[in-house]
């Protein structure tokens, strides 16, 4: 099947709409029509090949919500009409260990949704920025939202697990104090999250223009993180802190608000290392600095299934197809309250 998709041959050349093919589903696999997709800041970071290893022509995109088309003859958990997403994880090994926890996320061979090797054409995986994906059922998920925010639901596949695995990992709730630094795509889920969780949610920002609406997110403070007197009010005080930041940063700044044995998490993947932490930060109240990958498809169908329940979706700006370099240049400079989400019937025409 031939299909129309928005994606860019070289890391310095603009994103375009482009031409791709996809797989005739096999017996085990769901056809899906895209409805929407978020652009999350990892596309950008690939498509520009940030990270190194980006394979051209590369179509980003793993925020997918959208209707199955058809399923394959083995198929028995979905079909056609129901309204399903898929995350940054298209395959996984099912052998390992981690597969077997449900943590296909932490597999050695997970094939991403963009950017891994696959049989496919043109020999590596192409995302979200497209009418249509093929996908093995096992890595489809269902969605309980009612459909008409289909289009708010899609950064859930990234945002939303992201910011939720740690939390939960991290056991978040009740009578904790949490951070969530950054208030991006990520962050402002993690503070929606954080919030329905039940703990007392502190944002940190850069951005000014974003303390009030970080309140109305369910952050119950807000602290503009270059200002030092509002940081120093909080030291040593957090159970837990969740860093979003998409860029290198002072991390010992937030290391230092920790409480005696707690932690903060690093989600934010940024192209050049941070600044060491001084390992006294660490040492000397045994806090601990840990990272986490999306998550497993168990828990993103919990997260979906949790933001179902509480009625929680992303703030989002839909924008079309031909709009995206454009809004890649705004989310670099933080200009998105909070995630842009394409509207996939734009690629039409
Ligand atoms: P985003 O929407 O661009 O948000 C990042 C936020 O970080 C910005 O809104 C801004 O918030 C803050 N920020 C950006 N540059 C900064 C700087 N120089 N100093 C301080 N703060 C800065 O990005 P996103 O989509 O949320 O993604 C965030 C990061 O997570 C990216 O690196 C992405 O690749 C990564 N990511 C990781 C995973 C994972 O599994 N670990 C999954 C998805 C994404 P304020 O304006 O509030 O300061
Ligand atoms: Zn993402």
């Amino acid at each position: 099947m031939t299909i129309k998709a928005c994606g860019a041959h070289a890391a310095d050349k603009p994103l375009e709409i482009l031409d791709i093919t996809r797989r005739a589903p096999g017996a085990h696999d769901v056809q899906i029509d895209i409805a929407y997709c978020g652009v999350c800041h990892s596309d950008l970071h690939q498509v520009r090949s940030e990270w190194a290893g980006t394979r051209y022509p590369c179509v980003p995109g793993h925020e997918i919500v959208g209707r199955v088309a058809a399923v394959g003859a083995r198929v028995t958990a979905f079909k056609p009409g129901d309204l399903v997403g898929v995350g940054c994880l298209v395959d996984s090994c099912g052998q390992c260990e981690e597969c077997g926890d449900g943590l296909e996320n932490y597999c050695d061979n997970w094939v991403g949704t963009y950017n891994s090797p696959t049989p496919d054409a043109p020999g590596h995986t192409l995302g979200g920025y497209s009418q249509a994906i093929v996908v093995n059922e096992r890595f489809v998920l269902r969605i309980r939202h009612p459909a008409q925010h289909l289009a708010a639901v899609a950064p859930l596949l990234c945002a939303g697990i992201t910011t939720y695995s740690p939390l939960r990992h991290w056991r978040v709730g009740p009578g904790q104090k949490v951070g969530v630094v950054g208030i991006g795509g990520l962050g402002h889920m993690g503070i929606k999250l954080a919030h329905a969780m039940g703990a007392h949610v502190v944002a940190f920002t850069t951005s000014e223009s974003k303390r009030a609406a970080a309140t109305a997110l369910g952050a119950d403070e807000v602290v503009v993180s270059c200002n030092a007197g509002e940081m120093t009010a909080h030291v040593k005080s957090f159970d837990f802190i969740l860093n979003t930041v998409a860029a290198p940063h002072d991390l010992d700044a937030f290391l230092a608000l920790l409480k005696r044995d707690a932690t903060m998490t690093l989600v934010g993947a940024p192209s050049s290392p941070h600044p060491s932490p001084n390992v006294f930060g660490l040492i000397m109240k045994r806090r601990a600095l840990a990272g986490s990958l999306i998550g497993g498809i168990p828990e993103t169908q919990e997260m979906l299934d949790f933001c179902a329940e509480h009625g929680i979706v992303a703030d989002i700006e839909l924008i079309r197809a031909g709009q995206i370099n454009d809004a890649y240049e705004r989310m670099l400079k933080g200009d998105v309250k909070y995630r842009f989400v394409i509207d996939i019937a734009s690629l039409a025409g």
